[in-house]
């Protein structure tokens, strides 16, 4: 890449100075796979426009790092970032979605898909500001989500001031648009639904620890613990007739969600 006078001025400078573009990187960091954008704020007229290709990288997670200790997958998150960002030169800025509940100031309170059921409360925001001498904004996904909705989405678009967003995938995400910021409360999970208590729900334990919580029953996992049950009980017949039959070679337990989404474009058998 063509380098211009300004990448040699050290970010802390350009910062300061407030005469030219400022350079940063979008993050967003899922449970399997993160994604890295970098943009380029033009100071003079408050625009911001991304300047290079989406990369893709692999989180690591208690599923993909089976040796290390859960307890260092923060540490070496962060070390991965530090990496990236080296690799573009100098940034100044680092903005970050995650996915799970992140405090005001970059704490993540837990995210049990990526490093497991007990590593809770780490300060993200400060590992990734000592690697690389940049403080990252880190919010749980739906906020940014949220933002663009208002600003990009339908709601934008009808004028709408005041909404809930909610996104079902592995889990259930929400949050709730209020004007112009999204209330996330202290420990960072205020409007998120998908860890309501069911009470006449059957005790089932959710990815968090929790029990009877929303996303055990309506998201993409709960759909494939669901399917895994019906076929070794009521729905049996209708497994060894279905083609999930065929491509988990007649074992329940190779149900994934995304073989009940392809199921959808096959004729459905009448269900005994
Ligand atoms: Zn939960």
């Amino acid at each position: 890449m063509l380098r211009r006078v300004c990448d040699y001025i050290p970010a802390q400078i350009r910062r300061r100075v407030g005469l030219f573009n400022l350079r940063g990187l979008a993050l967003d960091i899922g449970g399997t796979g993160f994604r890295v954008a970098p943009f380029e704020i033009d100071r003079r007229k408050g625009k911001i426009t991304f300047s290079g290709e989406t990369k893709r990288e692999s989180t690591p997670n208690v599923k993909n790092q089976t040796d290390v200790e859960p307890a260092n997958l923060p540490g070496l998150l962060a070390a991965k970032i530090a990496q990236i960002v080296e690799s573009y030169g100098s940034i100044d800025l680092i903005g970050a979605s995650f996915a799970g509940p992140v405090t005001r100031d970059g704490v993540v309170v837990k995210a049990p898909n990526i490093w497991g059921k007990d590593v809770g409360n780490v300060a993200l925001a400060q590992m990734v500001q000592d690697e690389t001498g940049v403080r990252p904004l880190i919010a749980n996904d739906m906020v940014p989500m949220a933002f663009r909705e208002a600003v990009d989405g339908e709601a934008g678009r009808e004028g709408v001031s005041r909404f809930t967003i909610i996104t079902v995938s592995s889990g259930v995400g929400s949050a709730n648009f209020e004007t112009d910021h999204v209330p996330i409360g202290e420990m960072g999970v205020k409007g998120e639904i998908g860890h309501f208590v069911l009470p006449q729900f059957p005790k089932v334990e959710c990815g968090c620890g929790g029990f009877k919580h929303l996303e055990s029953f309506a998201s993409g996992n709960a759909a494939q613990r669901i399917a895994q049950e019906l076929a070794v009980s009521s729905k049996a017949e209708a497994y060894r007739q279905s083609p999930i039959n065929d491509w988990t070679n007649g074992d329940p337990t190779k149900i994934t969600g995304e073989h009940i989404s392809r199921a959808q474009y096959f004729p459905i058998q009448e269900c005994p």
